[in-house]
């Protein structure tokens, strides 16, 4: 494994923010700092095909990226985009239930929920409360 590729991988499991390539380019470029974006994107690239790491991408928005290469489920804020663990056990059943209702030949499957973060409800709320004071 280059070096590149190590710091790559070190910053990604150092966090559970699942960030993008730009914020990982920032953060391994203190460790290189000759560093390239294309050289990040290139060897993420090359972890997301050994199933070292797991690209999540959502509709037209930047990709993030997932140090925990096992399955498991995600909350995506639709307010800030912030991608947050949902701590669920995998749903087993699920894809012997599509099979069975089905003729694919099914090797995985992806849920994701979405909705507003703690941290946006929260502004939410607080907006709420000011057109409330407001009005009075
Ligand atoms: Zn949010
Ligand atoms: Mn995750």
């Amino acid at each position: 494994m280059t070096r590149q590729k190590k710091v790559i991988l070190d910053v990604l499991r150092s966090v559970n923010t699942h960030p993008t390539a730009e914020w990982i380019y920032q953060e391994a470029k203190r460790e290189i700092p000759g560093l390239s974006l294309g050289t990040v994107y290139r060897n993420l690239n090359l972890l997301r095909e050994n199933g070292e790491i797991k690209e999540l991408s959502y509709g037209s928005d930047q990709s993030h990226f997932d140090g925990r290469p096992k399955n498991h489920y995600h909350f995506c804020c639709t307010e800030c985009g912030q991608v947050f663990d949902v701590p669920l056990p995998v749903l087993k059943t699920i894809e012997r239930k599509a099979k069975a209702v089905s003729n694919f030949q099914i090797t995985g499957h992806r849920l994701e929920f979405y909705g507003l973060c703690e941290e946006c409800r929260q502004k939410e709320d607080k907006a709420d409360e000011e057109d409330e004071e407001d009005s009075a």
